[in-house]
């Protein structure tokens, strides 16, 4: 299927690894220029080279921590204008609230809500007066189901959830979609260190852990960049227009719920 996007310009933060890296190739293997961005200029240089080859695509590195504003604004300055934007960031890091100060909270929730929200304001208006736009977020699955030991996580992108929830009701008449993708276990470095924290914890080897947690999905394996990156491609398609405010959960069925 032809996802209708082949020269809009796309923004994908934080894709020089793991899942941002993903829905960077995917985009760009739909036609899409794309602009990456990520904090260590050696590794996204790398990264935009193999996505070049791999596509052909036009492809702007710009390095920066998006989570700050002079960050946001190099990454917003290296196009003209953004017509699919990906927000991402890393994740926090794991621990006990009881080890939590305000700093640690502020700083979780600007890289997980407001960065992606700021970025949101930048953008949506200029997609909305073309009358095209695509907002994906990359949440995690710990919006649905928490996970105990990522407490900042839960708490910055479920705020970030309400918030798209109200504004994706009032782009969508604009063909401009906002929609988060939600990752369960996907193989990448952030799922090594948080396997890393579990069998600290359970006093067992990473390989353990990780033997554990597939064998508790029911797919029987973790997610791969590949397939991330393809729903987000989806969700970013002339396709989705009648999609926005979602929040889809890719984890392989271990979400137990009917809905
Ligand atoms: P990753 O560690 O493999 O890759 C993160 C990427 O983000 C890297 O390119 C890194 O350079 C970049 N980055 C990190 N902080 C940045 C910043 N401040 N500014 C610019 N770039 C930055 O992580 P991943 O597994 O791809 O995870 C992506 C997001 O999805 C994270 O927020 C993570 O918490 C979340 N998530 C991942 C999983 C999983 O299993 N992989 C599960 C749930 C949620």
């Amino acid at each position: 299927m032809d996802m209708g996007i082949r020269g809009r310009t796309a923004l994908v933060c934080a894709a020089s690894k793991g899942l941002g890296r993903g829905c960077a190739m995917a985009l760009a293997a739909e036609g899409a220029n794309v602009v990456i961005t990520a904090r260590g200029r050696e590794a996204l240089e790398a990264t935009a080279a193999e996505i070049r080859k791999a596509t052909g695509a036009n492809v702007v590195a710009v390095a920066g921590d998006i989570t700050t504003p002079e960050g946001r604004a190099a990454a917003l300055a290296a196009a003209p204008q953004i017509d699919i934007l990906v927000n991402n960031a890393g994740g926090p890091a794991p621990g006990d609230f009881r080890q939590w100060d305000r700093d640690t909270w502020i700083k979780a929730l600007d890289a997980n809500m407001l960065t992606p929200i700021e970025l949101i304001k930048a953008t949506v208006d200029g997609m909305i007066a073309r009358r095209f736009g695509r907002i994906v977020n990359i949440t995690s699955g710990a919006v649905k189901a928490p996970i105990d030991i990522l407490g900042l996580s839960n708490g910055a992108r479920s705020g970030l959830t309400g918030f798209v929830a109200g504004l994706s009701r009032k782009t969508v008449a604009h063909n401009v979609t906002i929609n988060n993708l939600l990752p369960g276990p996907f193989e990448t470095e952030r799922l090594q260190a948080t396997l890393g924290t579990w069998a600290k914890r359970d006093g067992i080897t990473i390989e353990e852990a990780a033997a554990r947690r597939r064998k508790e999905n029911p797919a029987g394996r973790f997610g791969t960049a590949e397939e991330f990156g393809a729903a987000c491609a989806f969700l970013c398609s002339v396709h989705a227009g009648y999609i926005t405010g979602q929040n889809l959960l890719m984890d392989g069925g271990h979400y137990p719920g009917t809905f």
